[in-house]
């Protein structure tokens, strides 16, 4: 029924949602509400994806304002995304192909409302926690699954991080960042990404902090050349491949 998006089982209540291996999003079920995590590209309707699963009541955060996170927001009409990204997603909403597309299908984006952290979405049964971590954009967040033990990143650590985009913020705030979610460690044994295609293993916490340091430090002896849509940048490897920080 659905040629791109295909969705994979996590647990009884966690699905991944891969949009042809260029964006991933989730759906976490509780008792009273399901919430979707990043709806992907907008190509196929998000909704109906998550509704041939779950009957509850949806909800949608936005890990950050990237559109391969939110131009499925177009099927919905509310979606929750930290302040400090709007400006970035209005942005990409003006991309005159994106708004072409939805007016020829007579859409338009959900309404965003805001979400800080500290803010806890209860789905009845499931409460996920919001941190903030500036750095990839400057209002990433991470939310925290205590129940499942399980940390939903976004763009904000993943196997390859993008910290060469204009909106990026300095290596050193993300380090910041990073360091902030130390005090958390201790309540999630796995992490799923915002690219990701299932559980990777918490250490990958450690493995990408240290690389971030190591950048923050000048220790660029075996960073090597990235090409990206944008040009050519730097990265610095770290762990198995293809582990990287892309930074300019
Ligand atoms: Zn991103």
């Amino acid at each position: 029924m659905f040629e791109r998006v295909k969705m994979k089982r996590i647990n009884d209540h966690i699905w991944l949602m891969n949009d042809n291996d260029e964006a991933t999003g989730y759906l976490v079920t509780g008792t009273e509400k399901a919430l979707v995590i990043d709806t992907m590209n907008g190509y196929e309707n998000v909704r109906q994806i998550a509704e041939t699963v779950t009957k509850l009541p949806l909800m949608v955060v936005n890990t950050h304002g990237h559109p391969d996170h939110i131009y499925g927001n177009i099927y919905f009409e509310e979606a929750y995304l930290h302040p400090d990204d709007m400006a970035l997603a209005r942005e990409f909403f003006e991309e005159p192909m994106f708004r072409e597309a939805i007016e020829k299908a007579n859409l338009k984006p959900a309404a965003f409302r805001p979400i800080q952290a500290g803010d806890v979405v209860d789905l009845g049964g499931i409460g996920l926690e919001v941190y903030l971590v500036p750095g990839h954009t400057p209002g990433g967040i991470c939310l925290l699954d205590r129940r499942d033990r399980i940390l939903f990143t976004g763009d904000s650590m993943i196997e390859q991080t993008w910290m060469q985009l204009p909106e990026s913020l300095p290596m050193e705030v993300f380090l910041h960042s990073l360091d902030a979610l130390k005090g958390i460690r201790g309540e999630y044994d796995f992490i799923l990404t915002g690219h990701g295609r299932g559980l990777e293993d918490a250490s990958l916490y450690e493995a990408h902090k240290n690389a971030v340091q190591e950048v923050c430090e000048g220790k660029n002896e075996r960073d090597i050349p990235y090409e990206w849509f944008g040009g050519v940048c730097k990265a610095h490897p770290y762990g198995r491949e293809p582990r990287r920080i892309v930074y300019r």
